[in-house]
């Protein structure tokens, strides 16, 4: 194995520190808490254990956590006053709705109810555009913690080839968006991309969106090219339940400069920037200085 293996784990634990760090002094100095907000409709068992993990968090680095547990059946009309309530609430800075919703609710409408300032998650069609004119924005979690990871790598990634295989919304859109923003060459690949092989073969930076188990073969890397897996799935081998990315993570490393595992990865990452993103927001109502 070649590659370095880029540790999401420590640097999430790093970045949770930074943040600890920060809302004591706010408390300290300020008298203010920063406060996040979830919101989970129904019982998806994914969903309840991210909610978990995500309260437990927001506990440990001194955030008020404000957890909304709402049935199956629950109307749109009482989600809405519900948001409507967070809104208003100056205890609350940032709020979250855990996707995906109920099909009878209008995750659209929602999402965009929620105030764009609060809007932790970055989904906001506000945020949205913000990002895409390169201004000031809630950044979506998931992209921001392999942007971080990228830069903690490389420094620069100015005139870097950087190729994200993947389009949805939520994760390589906003990564593509985040990439070419530091001046990465960027292009976006999806499941109508022609020679995806040869495609990904270009990339000095190759991010993996897809939700396909170890589809991106090793022979796909380009030599010292650097890895970020999104990727979570979950399959069965040798008779057990394995997560496992959307790289096929051993051939790849022996290729690549640096890579992240999965699990270890990207994942933790993820909650971590949610959490710098509610003190973002929360120094941001109060104009206060931003976390760097
Ligand atoms: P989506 O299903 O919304 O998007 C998947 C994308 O992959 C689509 O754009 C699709 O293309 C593309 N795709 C599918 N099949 C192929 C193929 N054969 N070749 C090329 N492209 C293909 O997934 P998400 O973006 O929500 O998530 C992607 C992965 O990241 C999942 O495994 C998810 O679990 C994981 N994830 C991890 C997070 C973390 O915290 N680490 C957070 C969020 C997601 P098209 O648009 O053409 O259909």
């Amino acid at each position: 194995m070649t590659a370095t293996i880029i540790d999401g784990k420590a640097f999430a634990a790093k970045v949770r520190a930074q943040v600890a760090e920060h809302v004591a002094r706010l408390r300290e100095e300020q008298g203010v808490q920063p406060g996040l907000a979830v919101v989970l409709v129904g019982e998806d068992p994914a969903s309840q254990v991210y909610v978990a993990s995500k309260g437990k968090q927001t506990v440990e680095v001194g955030m008020a956590s404000f957890e909304h547990k709402l049935p199956a059946d629950t109307s749109e009309e009482v989600l809405l006053n519900l948001i409507r309530q967070l809104n208003a609430d100056p205890n609350v800075h940032g709020i979250l709705v855990q996707l995906p919703l109920p099909g009878h609710l209008n995750s659209e409408l929602v999402i965009n109810s929620i105030d764009p300032a609060k809007d932790v998650d970055g989904f906001h069609i506000s945020n949205v555009g913000l990002l895409g004119t390169g201004q000031k924005s809630m950044v979506p979690c998931t992209p921001l913690g392999c942007l971080m990871m990228l830069r903690d790598h490389h420094g620069s990634l100015a005139g870097m080839n950087a190729v994200v295989v993947g389009r949805s919304n939520i994760v390589g859109k906003p990564m593509a968006q985040l990439l070419l923003g530091d001046s990465c060459t960027v292009t976006i690949a999806h499941s109508r991309t022609r020679d995806l092989p040869s495609v990904c073969r270009g990339a000095d930076i190759l991010v993996a969106a897809v939700g396909r188990p170890e589809m991106i073969k090793g022979d796909w890397v380009k030599p010292g090219a650097t890895v970020i897996d999104v990727g979570i799935n979950r399959i069965e081998r040798d008779g057990k339940t394995r997560l496992v990315g959307d790289v096929d993570f051993a051939a790849a490393a022996t290729v690549a400069g640096a890579i992240t595992p999965v699990p270890g990865g990207v994942g933790p990452m993820t909650i971590a920037c949610l959490l710098a993103n509610t003190l973002t927001a929360c120094c941001r109502a109060l104009a206060l200085p931003e976390p760097k």
